[in-house]
């Protein structure tokens, strides 16, 4: 046996086989791709036993037989085309234009060929060119193709476009072969059948890969994906780890993947729709996420349309020609759905259902750590809410408690003082001190309710135009002139539409404020403007000043900044936050600067018109 012989056994051989593959791929599911590559591997097995056959038998086959196999042959590029609609879209008018040369070469050939005599030139050279031109057209359109996928895909539509490129060089050279004279006629078919065993070669990779290939085109995308498994459940959101598993997913398969998460409140699954701005909810039932999810099965569809024809036009507009979907289940808790979308059904093979549901087995993992995450984050949240209430409770306490003992104390001695002497005069110091520490106890039960209030945004009530000039320097006058002088500042006349009860406590709260925290005699000075539509009032003192780094935590719940002494300043760290409620309940800002040892400077700013209504 020649080495052009081997050559030629091998390629009949592969042809065969992958016949013998493709026919039972068929049968295995009967899509239009599958009947397709049977039909052109059935043609080319069948010439390969005719041959043989005829060979060993050595008869000459009947005319029509020879006739029915030329236009056979004939018929392999036009199938070819069709394997490229099969994937992506042939032009309708080349369809047609190619069944016509198709028709028109086939009736020549059975015309004009008169065995044993050879085809006319002119005939021969027709032949090759409308084979080959239509190859390579396949093989061009193939190539285009697998620039667009990605993964497996990719590699079998790049392994099928190498195969149909070769199909249209062995043609030239086989086809040519007859025109030149011995030894060139050999030499030429001998090169058509290397040819030839390599694209049998390249086809039967790309149309039937063998599983191991298939894995190992899968392995890198795949790898990628396991890879990063292990940091996705700590993205930011769920959204996040939902895009990178649906990028895994798409790059393993050569698929477009969406991945719908399982909203346990709301009973939908969920989706985030790249191109979309807001997400979408599919009922469970609905649909084929629906449908995998509610059934637990994966589900293939070559033909969505007809399969789920509520989502006929969906699938119609994104040129979806299959789908498959497989539910995201961890340890019986269903979690969601992996859905893949291709433009054509024939790479979902068997096992790309399966490396489907591998990939859903995966992210159920990464989903389910990611619950755990957010639920230990949950409890934790709630431990802080628990945690902060008995914070309040013991603040509360502990601040009710001090000016409640005086109250309780100078009362009991004040009755025993009494009891002891009914006629002496009564002790005016003792009961003003019970006064004070009354009101101060007052005081502080307010700030109680009003931070209650605060936590339900119903601080504010009626708003009514209140002059702020005219209401801060009234408070300005009613302030004891005691140890600090606080001078006022008014520019111009300012009018918003304000709760007047309100605004009142939060100047006279920061105005206390300043003194509070001042060494006597320092002077305190208020503020009232108007900037840019917005109402302005400040706060000045040359007092102990704010540590830089709790300025910002100053304005929270119980927050009291470090450098103030809770035996020598009484406070429980709830008027900022209540002012802050106040001016935010308006639509405004406040904030204050500080430097420390020198002094602080409160700046609240009010939108002067009543556009923002609150109530
Ligand atoms: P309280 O005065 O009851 O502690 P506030 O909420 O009114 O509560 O103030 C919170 C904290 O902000 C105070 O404890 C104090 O540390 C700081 N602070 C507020 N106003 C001033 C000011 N004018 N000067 C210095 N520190 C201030």
């Amino acid at each position: 046996m020649t080495a052009l012989d081997l050559i030629q056994n091998i390629s009949q051989a592969l042809y065969v086989a992958i016949f013998v593959l493709a026919a039972w791929r068929y049968l295995r599911a009967p899509t239009p791709a599958h009947l397709d590559m049977t039909a052109f591997f059935a043609i080319l097995a069948i010439i390969v036993v005719e041959t043989r056959v005829a060979a060993l038998v050595g008869a000459t086959p009947p005319a029509w037989f020879t006739d029915v196999l030329i236009i056979a042959i004939l018929a392999l590029p036009y199938i070819l085309l069709r394997l490229v609609d099969d994937f992506t879209t042939v032009p309708p008018l080349l369809k047609r234009a190619t069944e016509l040369a198709f028709l028109a070469v086939s009736a020549a050939v059975v015309l004009l060929y008169q065995p044993p005599a050879s085809l006319a030139p002119p005939i021969t050279i027709g032949i090759v060119v409308y084979m080959a031109l239509i190859s390579l057209y396949s093989g061009a359109r193939f190539v285009i193709a697998s620039r667009r996928s990605h993964g497996v895909t990719q590699r079998r539509l790049q392994s099928i476009s190498l195969g149909a490129i070769l199909f249209a060089v062995q043609i030239v050279t086989s086809g040519a072969a007859p025109l030149f004279a011995e030894p060139d006629r050999t030499l030429l078919s001998g090169i058509g059948q290397v040819i030839g065993l390599l694209s049998a070669t390249t086809f039967f990779l790309g149309f039937t890969p063998p599983p191991f290939l298939r894995r190992a085109w899968q392995a890198p995308e795949l790898r990628d994906l396991l890879t990063r498994a292990a940091s996705l459940p700590r993205l930011p959101s769920t959204v996040d780890i939902v895009r990178e598993l649906e990028r895994g997913a798409a790059g393993t398969t050569g698929a477009s993947a969406r991945i719908g998460v399982w909203q346990e409140d709301e009973s939908v699954l969920r989706f985030w729709p790249p191109d979309a701005n807001e997400p979408r909810d599919v009922a469970p039932g609905q649909h084929f996420p629906g449908r995998a999810f509610e059934q637990q099965r994966t589900i293939f569809s070559a033909d969505p349309v007809k399969d789920d024809p509520q989502g006929a036009d969906g699938y119609r507009r994104n040129r979806v020609g299959a789908v498959i979907a497989a539910p995201i289940t961890a340890g019986g808790r269903r979690l969601g759905v992996l859905v893949l979308y291709a433009e054509r059904p024939p790479i979902f093979a068997v096992s790309d259902r399966e490396i489907t549901q591998l990939l859903a087995d995966q992210a159920a993992v990464i989903l389910e750590s990611r619950a755990l995450i957010d639920h230990a984050a949950r409890v934790r949240a709630r431990e802080e809410a628990t945690r902060m209430k008995e914070d309040f409770l013991s603040a509360a306490a502990h601040d009710l408690k001090t000016p409640l003992t005086t109250v309780v104390a100078q009362a009991q001695f004040l009755e025993r003082k009494a009891q002891r002497d009914p006629s002496a005069p009564s002790d005016v110091q003792g009961l003003q001190r019970i006064v004070r520490e009354a009101q101060r106890l007052s005081a502080l039960v307010t700030d109680l309710l009003d931070a209650a209030r605060l936590e339900q945004g119903k601080l504010i009530s009626e708003r009514e135009p209140v002059d702020l000039g005219e209401l801060v320097s009234s408070i300005v006058k009613r302030q004891q002139p005691g140890r600090h002088a606080t001078e006022l500042d008014v520019r111009g006349v300012v009018v918003g539409a304000v709760d007047r009860r309100r605004i009142e406590q939060l100047v006279e709260n920061l105005i206390e404020n300043a003194r509070k925290y001042s060494p006597e005699a320092t002077p305190v000075r208020v503020a009232v403007w108007q900037t840019n539509g917005e109402a302005h009032i400040s706060v000045r003192d040359h007092g102990i000043g704010i540590p830089p780094g709790d300025l910002p935590r100053i304005f929270e719940r119980f927050s009291r900044a470090s450098n103030v002494d809770d035996r020598k300043f009484h406070g429980m760290g709830l008027g900022l936050y209540i002012c802050r409620g106040i001016v935010e309940e308006h639509g405004g800002r406040i904030w204050a600067e500080s430097e420390l040892g020198k002094g602080s400077t409160f700046h609240v700013a009010l939108p002067l018109s009543e556009g923002r209504r609150l109530n």
